[in-house]
């Protein structure tokens, strides 16, 4: 866990070496390990002074998560903590000078542990990387980050690291004070050595800043001007980010504001209570299960199917050169692969590489790429009309015209030219893939590859198991998932899959408000509120209501009889059909795009659906039934595509809600969600809902037996 040493000039060396990992992990154990080893060098008199080093090739990346996520007795918790606090402070005021070798990558609790150090010195490595992400998983840094940092920073540039999660290099990091000295490579443990043996050499009380006399706080604290005005804009800036609803970085604000206005250990009592109260919330229990674990679980592949040999590739086949199939094959080349990419004529198969080549291009004037780089990756896309070439891809992926006929032509020109083992893969958005397969000659190695624009940049890959679909070719279609770095999910087939279909609801919600009544700003207003990145009427025009009124004239033509007609299918026919609005394409849809100004609502919207609102002129609906409409119109579909077996754990469904449709990770995703609020409770205001707005809130079976057996979705 952790190797002492005392050398002969009576230095010691606590080196973290965490057993069995490859990084350094804190948590109890080896927290436990390190407070005794400090306690024993601190109380040794033969001991002089102390140098804390990592043995791996970072010093220390975070907290166990694990532990974390699993707390749930606040007293405890918060007794621990202090605790830790407490050691902290006495290794500051120890009287014995202590210095921080760090070697790589510094994080989270890591980076606490060397801020409590009287000397921070780290290696010039290009890899390491400095700060506290503890934001983006809901929590804080509290082991006194919140106070150490801006005391010795500055509380404007502590900001973007304690409030954002941002992460610096070692240069940055000495620029800004976090750290002293940057040393070359392998040279920072003697550097260390050699500051701790002119410290003990001087004599003097080795003090922290803010325990030495005359302390001020860098650039004022929260009590001058510069400081209120910084805090100020910071508060306004992130309840107008985030709606308020991350206590994150709000409780970081006040741990600066309320700690920064008293001495450093009260700070660390203010800091110690946050910190309890956000490791408690349902927020970062949330944020860790779906963001870390379920994200790291799918990233594994945890659910790929046992036995099948590791696919490897170097040459695929991307039919469609357009805006999905440029995407890929960027994707593709960026991991080293080759790619065919195939259209109707060379001339438009060049236009997808021009395409890749433009947004590279932007990279090379941002300084983030180089040309020879661009270069070399362009050199990967090979653009064809000549279906020979497909001739030893190991996978062909189709992103063609949504259309059957279209989809099945190219399905069988692609399987007379590659391997029988090749699989072939489809991007529908829509259509499903067994019927897909139908125009395969060899369905078992059929399966829907479902990519989210822009390809490019969009994490998620939704794979979409088909009746035949084999086991071996979903695995060897996740082995390319991962290897072009993207986060894949499993689903069955079914309309719509998993994403389209549960996002489209949250888009159909907002529609069916509009229909009702409900003023169009209130209505976009409140899925922001909700913690969607746009309001449903707002994405109905970037996804296009034409696409929505298109799917449910096909929906409607395949189911026949059993097609049950919603309000937003009437909503968008008479946006596209009667009003001739389009969405953003066309330059009108529920708003107005001029060509000289931001979009606005389009005011004509008034006249064809006549808010109805009351004398005051509020509207007749409460801000939180709408909030609430919209996220659980989410969950509850998403509950049926697990009944209905589309999904097949309910942490695919949070984890691809998150990086599918940008769905509010305090939440935790839609299952997530009903788990927070509890299934019962779920189940009691799906039946409120469905009383009064119909059987699309009608709680499944499987909520209703989870709830009435005490069930639940996640420990
Ligand atoms: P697009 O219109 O931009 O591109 C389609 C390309 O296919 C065009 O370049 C066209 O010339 C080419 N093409 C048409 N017929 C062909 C043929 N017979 N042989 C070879 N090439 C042919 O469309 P897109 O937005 O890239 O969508 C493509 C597919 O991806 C569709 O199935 C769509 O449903 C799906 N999809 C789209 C999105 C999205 O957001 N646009 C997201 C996920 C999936």
């Amino acid at each position: 866990m952790l190797n002492y040493t005392v050398d002969a000039q009576g230095i010691a060396t606590v080196e973290f070496d965490y057993p069995g990992k490859s990084q350094n992990i804190l948590n109890a154990n080896s927290m436990g390990a390190y407070a005794k080893a400090m306690q024993q060098a601190l109380a040794d008199p033969a001991v002089k002074g102390i140098v804390v080093a990592s043995a791996k090739k970072d010093f220390i990346a975070g907290g166990d998560l694990a532990e974390l996520g699993a707390a749930t007795d606040a007293k405890a918790f918060h007794a621990a903590i202090s605790d830790w606090h407490k050691l902290m402070r006495g290794i500051e005021l120890g009287g014995k000078p202590v210095a921080a070798a760090l070697n790589g990558t510094t994080l989270g609790g890591g980076m606490e542990i060397a801020l409590a150090c009287h000397y921070r010195v780290a290696a010039d490595n290009p890899k390491a990387r400095f700060g506290f992400p503890e934001v983006t998983l809901g929590l804080l840094p509290g082991a006194g980050g919140t106070q150490r940092l801006p005391r010795l920073a500055g509380m404007m540039a502590a900001a973007p690291l304690l409030m954002e999660g941002k992460r610096i290099k070692a240069a940055e990091a000495q620029k800004i004070g976090m750290i002293h000295a940057v040393v070359a490579m392998g040279e920072e443990r003697q550097a260390a050595r050699k500051w701790v043996q002119e410290a003990i050499a001087a004599g003097a009380k080795p003090l922290q800043p803010w325990d030495a006399k005359g302390y001020k706080i860098p650039g004022g604290g929260p009590n001058t001007p510069g400081g209120m005005q910084m805090l100020m804009a910071a508060n306004a800036m992130l309840r107008e980010k985030t709606y308020d609803n991350y206590p994150a970085p709000r409780h970081i604000l006040s741990c600066v504001y309320e700690g920064l206005s008293t001495n450093l250990d009260t700070g660390l009592a203010i800091e110690a209570r946050y910190f309890t109260n956000l490791v408690m919330s349902p927020v970062s229990k949330n944020m860790i299960r779906s963001l870390f674990f379920g994200m790291q679980d799918a990233n594994k592949l945890s659910s790929r199917p046992a036995g099948v040999p590791q696919q490897k590739y170097t040459k695929i086949g991307m039919l469609g050169a357009g805006m999905m199939g440029a995407g890929i094959a960027m994707s593709t080349a960026t991991a080293g692969i080759d790619i065919v990419l195939l259209d109707t004529s060379v001339e438009a198969a060049e236009k997808g590489r021009a395409y890749a080549a433009k947004q590279w291009g932007k990279q090379v004037a941002r300084g983030r790429m180089t040309q020879q780089a661009v270069d070399a990756l362009l050199a990967r896309i090979h653009p064809s009309a000549s279906y020979a070439d497909l001739a030893g891809c190991e996978l062909v992926i189709e992103a063609v015209f949504e259309k059957r006929e279209i989809k099945a032509e190219v399905t069988k020109q692609a399987e007379a030219v590659i391997a029988a083992d090749a699989i072939f893969a489809s991007n529908t958005s829509t259509l499903p893939i067994t019927g897909l397969a139908q125009a395969s000659v060899r369905p078992a190695n059929f399966i829907g590859l479902h990519f989210f624009s822009p390809a490019e940049k969009m994490p998620l890959v939704e794979i979409i198991v088909g009746k035949a679909t084999s086991d071996a070719t979903l695995a060897r279609s996740m082995d390319y998932v991962r290897a072009i770095g993207k986060t894949p999910i499993v689903v069955n087939d079914s309309r719509g899959f998993y994403t389209s279909r549960v996002f489209g609801t949250y888009v159909s919600e907002g529609m069916a408000l509009l229909e009702e009544g409900v003023p169009p700003a209130l209505i976009d207003k409140a899925g922001l509120i909700a913690g969607m990145p746009v309001g449903p009427l707002a994405l109905a025009d970037e996804v296009s209501i034409e696409l929505v009124h298109k799917i449910a004239q096909q929906t409607r033509a395949d189911l026949g009889k059993a097609y049950v007609e919603r309000a937003a299918d009437r909503v968008a026919a008479k946006m596209v059909a009667e009003l001739g609005r389009l969405g953003r394409k066309s330059g009108a849809g529920f708003y107005d795009y001029p060509a000289d100004g931001p979009k606005h609502l389009w005011p004509g919207l008034s006249q064809h659906f006549v808010p109805r609102v009351g004398a005051d002129g509020t509207a007749m609906i409460s801000l939180d039934e709408i909030v609430e409409r919209l996220i659980l119109v989410q969950s509850v579909e998403t509950a049926r595509c697990l009944e209905e077996k589309v999904l097949r754990a309910p942490i695919d469904a949070d984890v691809g809600a998150i990086l599918g449709w940008g769905y509010p990770p305090f939440r935790g995703g839609p299952i997530g969600w009903l788990h927070t609020l509890g299934l019962a409770q779920a189940v009691a205001t799906l039946d409120g809902l469905a009383a009064r707005h119909g059987p699309r809130f009608a709680a499944p079976k499987i909520l209703r037996d989870m709830a009435a057996k005490g069930e639940r979705f996640y420990p």
